[in-house]
């Protein structure tokens, strides 16, 4: 059972398409990204990352389709895709990824985040450093733990920038 509020890692194609005219020279669709991450050959690093920033208790997840994960567990969402999920089942932190997230996938997470970074000055070239798929799993999971450790209502932007300010390199 889903106690708390769950936030979702969302696709943010439909986002990015959104603001397409406002940013124009978004890099869309220019990343170097080749390589699929499969977070289960990571687990332990995920894990000591979520004790790195005190999540000591909370459970990983590894499926298919967190998108099905959230279905199954009644979580209400309106984006179409999402690679990783957290929340609390049953009182417990759970972080949910997909078990296999593509350089597509990757790719657009990062444009998204890039166009909800583009006020920020430093905050796209940031962005940059995650097409390190080893970069790009920890700034995934650090901002699921953002969603779990931040107060109700944060936003994306502010659970990237939690993430970012928490990166170990
Ligand atoms: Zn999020």
């Amino acid at each position: 059972m889903i106690l708390g509020a769950v936030a979702q890692r969302e696709s943010t194609a439909f986002a990015t398409q959104g603001l397409w005219v406002r940013f124009p020279s978004a890099p869309l669709s220019k990343r170097r990204l080749v390589a699929s991450i499969e977070p289960e050959l990571h687990r332990s690093k995920i894990e000591a990352i979520l004790q790195r920033v005190g999540l000591e208790d909370c459970e990983v997840l590894i499926v298919d389709s967190p998108e099905e994960w959230a279905r199954q567990h009644g979580v209400k969402r309106d984006l179409p895709f999402v690679s990783a999920i957290a929340g609390l089942v049953d009182g417990r932190p759970v972080v949910v990824l997909q078990r296999k997230i593509t350089s597509d996938t990757q790719s657009r997470v990062l444009d998204g985040m890039v166009v909800r970074g583009v006020e920020l000055e430093g905050f796209p070239a940031e962005v940059e450093t995650l097409e390190d798929p080893s970069a790009y799993l920890e700034h995934l999971v650090l901002h699921e733990a953002a969603h779990l450790i931040l107060p109700d209502g944060a936003t994306e932007l502010q659970c990237d920038q939690w993430a970012f300010e928490r990166m170990s390199v």
